[in-house]
């Protein structure tokens, strides 16, 4: 595999490597390889820790429960799957389902790069706790879940896990309400793509976080980014440069 993602010409390039990849344990142990799915030219990214059970059955991301309520999240903002690009930090499932280590996201990481660039969303909404981390590791979840984060030239939008949501149906209706808030997250990489050169990231720049979801109690408008967190924020994750 090249080192450098500029080699890559076509989501379907990425996806044809990914699928033989051997570049960490986890091609030992997987069914299948899952590189991602949907439109390759999405304006908004979903982007997962990790294939699940099911996703290493059928290669495909997010088509368990998680998968399910995700997709009855997709209409009620609406959106249709086929429209979004739906992956994940790792393209192959950690046995058990245990978070990846460092060195199998370092790994993956230059398939996630490419399919940024080349994708070019203008949102990337972050699916759980730990793909957060990887794009905003002072992020903590239950903070900053739902928050229109911008960073460069696009826009991040933390919100929890489906599966979390499976887990404590309490997180349902936030989902919910965090999911529906993309529209705006849209509106605001527009604002940003027209009033910002592009150029080299900028990172954790322009801010527009607005708190809005059920259990937020602050309702103001440009709050600031939150400091970072210790209890939920692991040091040693890499933010991802892609901003
Ligand atoms: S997780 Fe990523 S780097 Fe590891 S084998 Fe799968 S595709 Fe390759």
């Amino acid at each position: 595999m090249s080192e450098h993602s500029s080699s890559w010409t076509s989501v379907d390039q990425i996806a044809g490597e990914v699928l033989s990849c051997t570049r960490c344990v986890l091609s030992e142990t997987r069914t299948h390889a899952v590189p991602g799915d949907g439109s390759s030219t999405a304006a908004v990214m979903f982007i997962g820790e990790g294939p699940g059970q099911n996703e290493d059955e059928q290669g495909l991301p997010f088509v368990g429960r998680a998968g399910q309520l995700l997709d009855s999240l997709l209409e009620q903002v609406p959106l249709r799957r086929e429209d979004v690009f739906i992956t994940n930090v790792v393209k192959c499932r950690p046995p058990g389902n245990r978070d990846p280590e460092p060195d199998e996201v370092d790994a993956c990481m230059p398939y996630l790069r490419a399919q940024i660039e080349l994708i070019d969303p203008r949102v990337i909404v972050t699916l759980g706790r730990h793909s957060m981390l990887r794009f905003y590791p002072q992020g903590k979840i239950s903070n900053d879940h739902g928050r229109i984060i911008s960073l460069g030239k696009r826009v991040l939008l933390p919100v929890y896990h489906p599966a979390a949501a499976l887990r404590n149906p309490r997180l349902n209706e936030t989902l919910v309400q965090d999911m529906k808030r993309i529209p705006e997250a849209v509106r605001e990489s527009l604002l940003l793509r027209s009033s910002a050169p592009d150029g080299p990231a900028v990172r954790e720049t322009a801010v527009a976080a607005t708190a809005n979801s059920a259990n937020d109690t602050n309702g103001s408008t440009q709050t600031p980014l939150a400091e970072p967190s210790t209890d939920e924020t692991s040091g040693d994750q890499d933010q991802m440069t892609l901003f």
